[in-house]
C-alpha cells in the first residue's frame, strides 16, 4: 500500500472577492483579496470574483473596471466571475434577484423572517426617539414581528410595501467560530432584526452574501474585521437555512502610522496609483502579504510562489497591522534591484517620457527617449532606485547638458576653491590627452592629478563628479563618464571651470 495521502476527497478550497462598487478600494483592502487568492492557489482551488451591487443608489460606474484593472496589475487572476464565466453565475448580484426572491420565500415559509410594513417616516421617528433617550443600542423595535401570520400574509397579498426582517432570537447567545479568533459569542439581545430583503426586491448585503457564498460553494470567507458585527446575522442565516457555514476569518484592521484606521488621509491610495508611482506588482504583493501575516520573525522578502507555498491562516495575526509606506518603498527598491536590464529599461522608459510637470525628464529632452542609450546606463542607477518614478531625477544628467547646480558644490571640503579650480583644470587637460577613453585610463589620470597636487584622490574625483553630473551622489564616476563620452565630459568641465573662476577670491588666485 502506498502511504501517499489521498486528497481526492478533500474539500475544494474556493474563496472569493466580493466588492461592492460603491467606491474605489484603497491598497490596504487588497491585502484581504490577496490572502483569499493565496489560499485558493495554495490548495489548488478557485478564486471567484462576485460583484455585490445590490446597493443601487450607491453603486458607481467605473469602479468595477478599476478593481479588475487593479487585480490584473497584481496578476490576481480569478477563475470565475464577470467575463470569466463559471457554473455558479451570474456573478453580478443585480442579475440574481430571482435567486434571492426564491430563498427569501423559503425562509419566510420557515418563519425565520417576517414582513415589516413600517414606513421610512416611522423608522426615522423611532431613531430620533431612541437617540433622545440615549439608548446604547438603537434599532428596529420589532413592532411588525407581532403581527399575526395571516394578517401579514393578507397585507403582503394586497400589495402593501414591506421589507423582510430576520427574526433574531430574543435571548441567548449566538456562538460562532472565527478562524483567527476562535470561538466568539454574540449576545442576541444586542442584535437587530436586520432587513434581508428590501421593498424593491433587492436583497441586503447580509442576505445576498450568505445565499451566494452557499450557492457558489465558497469554502473560506476572508474579510476585514469591520464586518464582525455582521457575523452573528450571517451565522443565524446559515443555521436557519440549514447550511454549513464557510470557514470565516475576520482579518485585523490595517492602521496608518498615527494608529488610526488606514484611509486616504494616510496616503493609502487605490492600488493603481502605486502602479503610476512606479511600484512593481510583486513588491506590492510582498508588502501586502506582510500586513498581518508573517512566516517567522525575520523573513521579509517572498516571491509570489513562496507566498503560495507558505501562506496559511494559522500565521495570520489578530493584532492590527501597520501600513508603513517607507517599508513599501524600501521593498520596492529590493525588487527593482532584482530585475533584468530589459525589464528595468522597459519599466523606466514610460516614467522618463512623462511630461516634466508629471515627474518626467525636462520637456527639452526629445521624445521618444532612445531605448538603446537608456539601456547603456540605467543599470548604474538600479541600486539607488526605490520607485521608477525616481528615474527622471536620477538620470537627468545623462540627458541634459545644461546642469543646474551651485558652484560651491565643486569645492570639496578638503580643498579650498583655488585647489578645486586647479584640480579641475589639471584633470581637464589630463583627460584631454588620454590616448584611450576607458575606465582605467580615466581613473589613472585623475589619480595622477591628485598625486601631483599632493592631495587625496577623493576631492579630485568629487570635483569632476559634480562638474560632469551636477551633483554629489551619482552612479560610479568612471562608468558615468564612459557613458557621457569624452566630449561631453570636457565641455561640462569647461563650464565648471568658468563657474569656479567666477567665485574665486582674487587674493587666493594670485597666491
Ligand atoms: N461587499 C462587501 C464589501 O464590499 C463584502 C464583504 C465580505 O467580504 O463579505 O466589502
Amino acid at each position: 500500500m502506498s502511504n501517499v495521502p489521498n486528497f481526492s476527497n478533500a474539500p475544494v478550497v474556493r474563496t472569493r472577492f466580493a466588492p461592492s462598487p460603491t467606491g474605489e478600494m484603497h491598497i490596504g483592502g487588497f491585502r484581504t483579496v490577496f490572502y483569499s487568492w493565496l489560499l485558493a492557489r495554495k490548495h489548488g482551488g478557485q478564486f471567484i470574483l462576485r460583484i455585490e451591487d445590490t446597493d443601487q443608489a450607491r453603486s458607481k460606474e467605473g469602479v468595477i473596471n478599476k478593481l479588475i484593472e487593479g487585480l490584473n496589475w497584481l496578476s490576481l487572476n480569478f477563475d470565475e466571475g464577470p467575463n470569466a464565466g463559471g457554473q455558479f453565475g451570474p456573478y453580478y448580484q443585480s442579475d440574481r434577484l430571482g435567486i434571492y426572491a426564491h430563498y427569501a420565500a423559503q425562509i419566510l415559509e420557515k418563519g425565520h423572517v417576517y414582513p415589516c410594513f413600517c414606513s421610512e417616516e416611522r423608522l426615522e421617528t423611532l431613531r430620533q426617539e431612541q437617540q433622545k433617550r440615549g439608548l446604547a443600542t438603537t434599532g428596529y423595535d420589532r413592532k411588525c414581528r407581532n403581527i399575526p401570520e395571516k394578517e401579514a400574509a393578507q397585507r403582503m397579498a394586497d400589495g402593501e410595501p414591506y421589507v423582510l426582517r430576520l427574526k433574531i432570537p430574543v435571548t441567548g447567545v449566538t456562538v460562532l467560530q472565527d478562524a483567527l479568533r476562535g470561538e466568539m459569542k454574540f449576545n442576541n439581545a444586542l442584535l437587530e432584526d436586520s432587513v434581508m430583503l428590501k421593498s424593491d426586491g433587492y436583497p441586503t448585503y447580509h442576505f445576498a452574501s450568505v445565499v451566494d457564498d452557499h450557492l457558489m460553494k465558497i469554502s473560506h470567507v476572508l474579510r476585514g474585521d469591520e464586518w464582525l458585527p455582521s457575523f452573528p446575522l450571517h451565522g443565524l442565516l446559515y443555521s436557519y437555512f440549514g447550511w454549513e457555514i464557510p470557514v470565516t476569518a475576520h482579518l485585523p484592521v490595517v492602521m496608518g502610522d498615527d494608529g488610526k484606521k488606514l484611509s486616504k488621509r494616510h496616503g493609502a491610495e487605490p492600488v493603481l496609483v502605486y502602479k503610476d508611482r512606479g511600484y512593481l506588482p510583486d513588491a506590492t504583493l510582498n508588502f501586502l502579504a506582510l500586513l498581518g501575516w508573517a512566516y517567522d520573525s525575520e523573513s521579509e522578502i517572498f516571491s509570489v510562489d513562496e507566498l503560495i507555498a507558505n501562506f496559511s491562516l494559522e500565521r495570520v495575526h489578530t493584532s492590527p497591522a501597520k501600513f508603513d509606506a517607507t517599508r513599501l518603498q524600501w521593498m520596492n527598491g529590493v525588487y527593482i534591484r532584482k530585475i533584468s536590464l530589459d525589464e528595468l529599461t522597459e519599466n523606466v522608459l514610460p516614467f522618463l517620457e512623462k511630461p516634466e510637470a508629471e515627474g518626467g525628464l525636462p520637456d527639452s529632452v526629445q521624445r521618444p527617449i532612445n531605448r538603446d542609450y537608456l539601456r547603456s546606463f540605467i543599470h548604474l542607477d538600479q541600486e539607488r532606485m526605490k520607485t521608477f518614478a525616481d528615474a527622471a531625477f536620477l538620470t537627468n544628467f545623462f540627458f541634459v547638458d545644461d546642469l543646474d547646480y551651485l558652484p560651491e558644490l565643486l569645492i570639496d571640503k578638503k580643498i579650498d576653491s583655488a585647489g578645486a579650480l586647479q584640480a579641475l583644470r589639471m584633470s581637464r587637460s589630463a583627460l584631454t590627452n588620454l590616448a584611450e577613453w576607458d575606465h582605467d585610463s580615466i581613473e589613472h589620470a585623475l589619480r595622477g592629478v591628485a598625486a601631483e597636487m599632493n592631495v587625496k584622490a577623493g576631492p579630485v574625483f568629487m570635483g569632476v563628479r559634480v562638474a560632469v553630473t551636477g551633483r554629489k551622489e551619482t552612479p560610479p564616476l568612471m562608468e558615468t563618464m564612459l557613458v557621457l563620452g569624452r566630449e561631453r565630459c570636457l565641455r561640462r568641465m569647461d563650464t565648471a571651470i568658468q563657474r569656479l573662476e567666477k567665485i574665486q577670491v582674487p587674493a587666493e588666485t594670485t597666491q
